[in-house]
């Protein structure tokens, strides 16, 4: 059953000029952003500001989890022209601070390790100063892709937990809690002062309780920086809601959070590269010489 919005999950109506304007720059350099192809409710405020998190090796994802819009298949092959329109992109929409995320690319030897490099690069390459938050699958664990990103030096390695353990089944079916936090430890096992993210999304049907246990998990593997966001399901085809999370709610979470010693962005609207920039600001002042840069 898909359930009535509270009044905490009101958007205002967008800038639609600057909106279009980001969304023309997007369809001229032919890039896919995870705002559009995941139904974000924060594309309109995102876009707006000229920022958006782009989803590179195409549109279509080899999974299918059941919280996601991202279409599922076949994948095309790799567009090797991908990172030299990416890097473009964020010089013309000015970006002092990138995410770049993908599809799960099962079906790549590297399952696209390669392309996160060549974009990291790109971005550098044309925009001295600018900050990269990538955002990955999970390589399906392999230390050798895993470690070939590290070793390029995106300023954030992301990679989302996306619900508590007893859930997977439910709606991350081919993936493996023990696999994603051990990629948040194998980053910082290859350089430890890489800042590492995860995310989660509330909502969904757990317990307080498991909320916290991912919290400790997290930061069992290292984990600096936390996101905790309302899941809202992006069309009838997904996984309904089981409850909506009240802001009240979630500041508890960032305290408990914070006290566990994590960088957090919670609230309701909240998702992994919701405002990134400004949470990244706050890590730096927080975890001081342990970043990279
Ligand atoms: S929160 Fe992230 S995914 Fe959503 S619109 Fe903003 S940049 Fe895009």
């Amino acid at each position: 059953m898909h359930r009535r919005l509270p009044v905490w999950l009101k958007k205002k109506i967008p800038d639609m000029k600057q909106v279009e304007e980001t969304r023309d720059i997007l369809k001229r350099l032919n890039l896919n952003t995870v705002c559009e192809n995941a139904k974000c409710p924060n594309i309109g405020e995102c876009f707006s500001r000229h920022t958006a998190t782009f989803m590179i090796l195409g549109d279509i994802c080899t999974r299918n989890c059941r919280f996601c819009a991202v279409k599922h298949g076949i994948p095309s092959s790799v567009d090797i022209n991908e990172s030299e329109r990416l890097g473009k992109a964020v010089s013309e929409l000015g970006l002092k601070y990138v995410v770049v995320t993908s599809v799960t690319r099962d079906d790549l030897k590297d399952y696209g390790a390669g392309q996160f490099v060549d974009v990291i690069n790109s971005v550098r390459r044309h925009n001295s100063g600018t900050k990269i938050e990538i955002l990955t699958p999970d390589f399906k664990g392999d230390e050798a892709c895993i470690t070939q990103v590290v070793q390029n030096k995106p300023d954030v390695f992301g990679h989302n937990i996306e619900t508590v353990p007893g859930l997977y089944e439910n709606v991350r079916q081919e993936a493996d809690y023990g696999m994603s936090l051990n990629l948040l430890k194998m980053i910082k096992k290859v350089n430890s002062k890489l800042v590492t993210k995860s995310g989660i999304m509330v909502g969904l049907g757990e317990t307080r309780e498991e909320v916290l246990g991912v919290m400790d998990d997290l930061r069992d593997v290292g984990c600096d920086l936390l996101t905790i966001g309302q899941y809202l399901s992006p069309s009838k085809n997904n996984t309904p809601v089981a409850e909506f999370i009240t802001p009240e709610m979630f500041a508890e979470y960032k305290k408990l959070a914070e006290d566990k010693g994590f960088v957090v962005a919670s609230g309701p609207f909240v998702r992994s590269s919701y405002k990134a920039n400004d949470l990244f600001a706050v890590a730096k002042q927080t975890l001081g010489n342990n970043l990279i840069n």
